[in-house]
């Protein structure tokens, strides 16, 4: 798997490009913002981009969207509770100060078990509502993208339209807490972190680690 890290727009958004090293196929998460460098690294690494996806619809994970799929023609991916977040994104980036066009519909929903194709590569499709309605995670072998589900010390806000703290920590503990210690855990800011790290460490999940907060 190739991987480039870029951190983009106004809100430091990591936004990754996965790409497969045979076929030169690659998928965009998260394309908050700088078209034009995140278009640069694909034509740089001779990538051809094949999907574009977010992790959720706010507005600081869409802002270079509808250039980049001007530019390719790539389709938009999107977990199908996360519809009304996509539509809404112009109202959250109001809430932050930033004129945002809601982009259009996606052209693919995902669902709990789907699978992201490109090239070889299967990344595959988790539901982890809590931090918006439709927030997905993406696993491949032991590396995950987890959007705002997930920070290295933190946990995404759950006081947003949308957003549930018990549904939050549902999504964690039963989708990210049950992966291996050694899985790579690439959020949507920050730095990339691990899950036994987070597990061990991670301030904001205590009430799961003592068995405080119970479903
Ligand atoms: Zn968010
Ligand atoms: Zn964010």
């Amino acid at each position: 798997m190739l991987l480039e890290t870029l951190i983009v727009g106004p809100l430091g958004v990591n936004c990754y490009i996965v790409g497969d090293e045979k076929t030169r196929e690659a998928l965009v998460i998260d394309p908050g913002g700088n078209a034009r460098d995140i278009l640069d690294t694909l034509r740089r690494e001779q990538l051809r981009l094949v999907a574009i996806v977010a992790t959720h619809a706010h507005f600081d994970h869409l802002l270079a969207l509808d250039e980049i799929r001007a530019a390719t023609r790539a389709p938009f991916l999107l977990h199908a509770d996360e519809a009304s977040t996509l539509a809404n994104a112009s109202l959250g980036a109001r809430l932050f100060g930033f004129a945002f066009r809601s982009p259009a519909p996606a052209e693919r929903l995902l669902r709990e078990g789907d699978a992201v194709r490109i090239g070889s590569l299967a990344l595959n499709v988790l539901h982890t509502p809590g931090h918006s309605p439709g927030g997905m995670c993406l696993l491949h072998d032991k590396s995950i993208f987890v959007g705002d589900t997930l920070f290295q010390g933190g946990i995404g806000r759950a006081d947003l339209p949308g957003g549930d703290y018990g549904t939050l920590m549902r999504s964690i503990r039963d989708k990210l807490l049950t992966l291996p210690d050694d899985t790579v855990v690439y959020p949507g800011h920050g730095d990339a972190t691990t899950i036994g790290e987070e597990r061990q460490l991670n301030p904001f999940l205590r009430p799961l680690r003592t068995g405080q907060w119970e479903v």
